[in-house]
């Protein structure tokens, strides 16, 4: 039996882990699918306060992991397939074995949404990628589409042209989302082309395991058009990873955790922390915050519940 299990291993969940580890809790971190969260596919991290030259966002979630190793916490490989949340103690499936807890902090975070065409999928990492730092460098010197129309998108457009001839940025509407100073930046690159009220049709060629075009569309004006293209990288949103909870914790209509304040959600001793709630602030330092929060409601219930 654990006292704590903290499901994801990203900012929050590895702060939440130096936390319950530093209080003798012994935690047992669930590392997920995605090990390290949003901060393994970045590069440099420049507004974590304590670091004034920047820290290479992989090397931060590596740092933090070793000092929660440091105090005592074990991490495990693998992800949580199924839960149950509504007996004591929860009983938590991991990779077909099941544990048993009593208290769970859910930091498995957020993952990247796809468009949802069939070729989109099988490109992935054939030309279609969700992480510009992770895969920017494969294409230098060549024509780069971002798809999507908020920070990310226009963050990873200003990236690319790093190694990119030319990043054309596809947004469905004419209005962004993403903020002034983002779409400034991105409006005084030479290198960005703006296509907005388009969208992907169709990404091209399925048959040969590469991307070489797409098929875009005008929703203003009805033109369809193929457009060449070699890499092909999608930046329209996340998903919150609470499919597992589902009925049990309660979520919002997008699936991201609804807060019962604090680090609460609808089911004592389940706590919250990072992305899988958070759909405002989204930042290293917020998620390191929210997993220090839920660290202390989980020491605090079980001091109250006598353990
Ligand atoms: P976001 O703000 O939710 O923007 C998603 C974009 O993708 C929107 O423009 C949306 O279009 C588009 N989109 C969604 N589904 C689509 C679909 N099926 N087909 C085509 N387009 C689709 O997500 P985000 O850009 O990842 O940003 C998330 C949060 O992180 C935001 O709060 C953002 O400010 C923050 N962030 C900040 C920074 C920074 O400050 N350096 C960097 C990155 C992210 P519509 O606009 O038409 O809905």
């Amino acid at each position: 039996m654990r006292d704590v299990v903290i499901i994801g291993s990203g900012c929050a969940g590895n702060t939440a882990a130096v936390y319950t580890a530093r209080a003798n809790l012994k935690p047992l971190v669930v590392m997920g699918h995605e090990a390290g969260g949003q901060l393994s596919l970045t590069t440099l991290v420049e507004n974590f306060p304590g670091f004034p030259e920047g820290i290479n966002g992989p090397d931060l979630v590596e740092n933090i992991k070793k000092q929660a190793e440091h105090f005592g916490a074990e991490f495990v490989h693998g992800s949580v397939i199924e839960a149950d949340l509504l007996s004591r103690p929860f009983r938590l499936n991991i990779e077909g074995e099941w544990i048993e807890t009593r208290t769970v902090i859910v930091a498995s975070g957020a993952s990247a949404r796809w468009l949802g065409l069939e070729s989109e999928q099988k490109l992935i990492g054939h030309g279609v990628s969700s992480c510009a730092t992770c895969d920017g460098f494969f294409y230098r010197n060549k024509r780069i589409m971002v798809i999507g129309g908020g920070d990310t998108a226009l963050e990873e457009a200003n990236f690319l042209t790093r190694f990119g001839q030319e990043v054309l940025l596809i947004h469905r509407r004419e209005e962004f989302r993403a903020s002034k100073i983002m779409l400034d930046r991105a409006r005084a690159n030479p290198k960005i082309q703006f296509v907005t009220s388009t969208v992907v049709e169709e990404i091209f060629d399925v048959s040969k395991h590469l991307v070489t075009s797409a098929r875009l569309r005008n929703v203003s004006t009805g033109k369809v058009w193929e457009e060449p293209v070699d890499g092909f990288f999608v930046a329209i949103g996340h998903i919150p990873n609470t499919k597992v909870f589902k009925g049990q914790i309660h979520t919002d209509s997008e699936g991201y955790i609804i807060s019962e304040g604090g680090a609460r959600t609808n089911i004592p001793g389940v706590f919250h922390a990072g992305d899988v709630q958070d759909r405002v602030y989204r930042q290293a330092i917020t998620a390191a915050g929210a997993g220090c929060m839920a660290a202390i409601e989980a020491e605090r219930y079980l001091e109250a519940e006598g353990h």
